[in-house]
């Protein structure tokens, strides 16, 4: 394997530093901020860089392109063997011209990404992952939902984690006007 590209490489690659900070990410950047959430984006100081962190929920979402992340595509052990054992999935056709070359690539990326993602959950930070073929306007919603559904518990793990809750007793009634402001669904 060498360094030079085909044209089809140096287009590919092009398109990937264009598209870095626009496309999928924003999708889900919209959707959340529609919905009452904030965010920040690419913080350096998290580990792996994520593309939009939720410090409250101390959760970290990566959006990965379904072909330089190999979305559905198993790489390991096939490498190992021969190309001709990789099968591609609906979202990452891997280009049969220079096939190793992405194969290697895509490969590296997750591996990178494998270990961001270890990082960060030794560190207590929850992962979400997102990819770029459940942001297609048919399934975007429910996504996002499911996304949702995440940070929501993701939110009680922490609070469940750093706020035990005291235990009624005789002595202490039940903070009753505290329960009528509806405990969930709130942040
Ligand atoms: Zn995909």
């Amino acid at each position: 394997m060498t360094d030079t590209m085909t044209p089809e490489q140096r287009h590919r690659c092009m398109a990937q530093i264009h598209s870095k900070g626009t496309k999928p990410e924003v999708k889900v950047r919209k959707w959340l901020w529609g919905h009452g959430y904030r965010y920040r984006l690419n913080v350096k100081s998290v580990p792996g860089k994520p593309d939009i962190v939720m410090r409250p929920y101390r959760t970290a979402i990566f959006v990965n392109g379904c072909f330089w992340h190999g979305h559905n595509v198993q790489l390991e052990a096939a490498q190992v063997d021969s190309l001709k054992l990789i099968v591609d999935s609906s979202c990452c056709k891997i280009p049969t011209t220079n096939r190793e070359f992405w194969v290697t690539k895509i490969h590296r990326n997750q591996e990178r990404d494998q270990e961001n993602y270890r990082v960060l959950q030794e560190n207590g930070w929850h992962v979400i992952i997102i990819w770029e073929c459940q942001l297609k306007p048919a399934v975007i919603e429910h996504t996002m939902r499911e996304v949702e559904l995440l940070l929501n518990e993701n939110m009680l793990a922490r609070y469940k984690r750093h706020t035990p809750i005291p235990l009624h007793t005789e002595t202490e009634p039940l903070p009753l006007a505290a329960e009528e402001e509806a405990p969930f669904g709130h942040k």
